[in-house]
C-alpha cells in the first residue's frame, strides 16, 4: 500500500523537516506514524495525500508513483483513492452533515448516493442530525460526521491526522476502533498520525513508523 525510500521533504531549502530511509506498508495493513509536535506527522501525511509534492525519494501510495503526477493528476487520485479526516476537521459550516458527507461526491462529479450517506451517518449514531449545521453538534459529534465524509467514497487509503488529541481514553480507544472499523469495511488501509501513544495499544498490529523530533537524528 505504501512504498517510501529515501524521501525527503523541505518547506524551504535550509534543511528538511522530514527523512525517511524507508518504510513499506504491505496492502490490508494499518500504519501508525508517532513523533512529537513539529517532527513532521502532517507534512507526510499531506505527501500521502498528495496535497504536497514530493521533491526527493520515493513514494508510492496504493499502486500510483506520486512523484510523476501533476498537481491536478493529484487532485484527481486523491479523490478516488484516500479518505481524509483532517486534524481541524475541516467541515463546512454552510452545509448540513449529510451534504458535508456528500460533498467528495459533487467534487469528484459523481452522482452523490444519499443512501449510503445516511445510512453510513446512522452506523456512526448521527441519524437524527442530518439536517443539522456543524455549529450545532458536539465536537464528537463533528468527528464522526468527517469520519463518515473520509469513508464516503471507499477509499482504498484513509488518513487519519491527531485523531485523539483532547480525548479522555474510553473516548480515544473508541475512535480509533471506529476508523478502524470503518477501514475494514471499506476494504481499506488505515494511517493514523498521532503524538499520542495511547493509539498504539488501541491499534496494536498497526506498523509503526516513528519520526524522530526535528532537528535531531533517527
Ligand atoms: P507535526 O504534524 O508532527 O506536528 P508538521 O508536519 O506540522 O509536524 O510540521 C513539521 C515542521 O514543518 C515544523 O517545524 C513546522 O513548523 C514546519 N511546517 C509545517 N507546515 C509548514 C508550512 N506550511 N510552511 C513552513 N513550515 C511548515
Ligand atoms: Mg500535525
Amino acid at each position: 500500500m505504501l512504498h517510501l525510500a529515501s524521501l525527503t521533504y523541505g518547506y524551504d531549502d535550509a534543511c528538511p523537516v522530514l527523512d525517511i530511509a524507508a518504510f513499506h506498508l504491505p496492502a490490508g495493513r494499518h500504519a501508525l506514524l508517532l513523533g512529537p509536535s513539529g517532527s513532521g506527522k502532517s507534512t507526510l501525511l499531506h505527501l500521502l495525500a498528495g496535497i504536497l509534492a514530493p521533491q526527493q525519494g520515493r513514494l508510492e501510495v496504493a499502486g500510483t508513483s506520486l512523484a510523476g503526477l501533476s498537481p491536478r493528476q493529484r487532485d484527481s487520485w486523491r479523490g478516488s483513492t484516500v479518505g481524509l479526516l483532517p486534524q481541524q476537521l475541516a467541515l463546512v459550516p454552510s452545509l448540513n452533515v449529510l451534504d458535508n458527507v456528500l460533498l467528495p461526491a459533487y467534487a469528484s462529479g459523481k452522482r452523490p448516493d444519499r443512501n449510503r450517506a445516511a445510512s453510513l451517518l446512522g452506523q456512526l449514531g448521527l441519524a437524527d442530525k442530518l439536517a443539522a449545521y456543524p455549529h450545532a453538534l458536539s465536537g464528537g459529534q463533528r468527528q464522526r460526521t468527517a469520519i463518515a465524509r473520509a469513508v464516503f467514497m471507499r477509499p482504498r487509503l484513509i488518513l487519519a491526522d491527531e485523531p485523539t488529541a483532547n480525548l479522555d481514553d474510553g473516548a480515544c480507544a473508541a475512535v480509533v476502533n471506529l476508523l478502524a472499523r470503518q477501514a475494514a469495511q471499506a476494504g481499506a488501509s488505515l494511517v493514523i498520525a498521532s503524538h499520542d501513544a495511547r493509539v498504539l495499544a488501541a491499534l496494536p498490529d498497526a506498523a509503526v513508523l516513528r519520526l524522530p523530533r526535528a532537528g535531531l537524528a533517527p
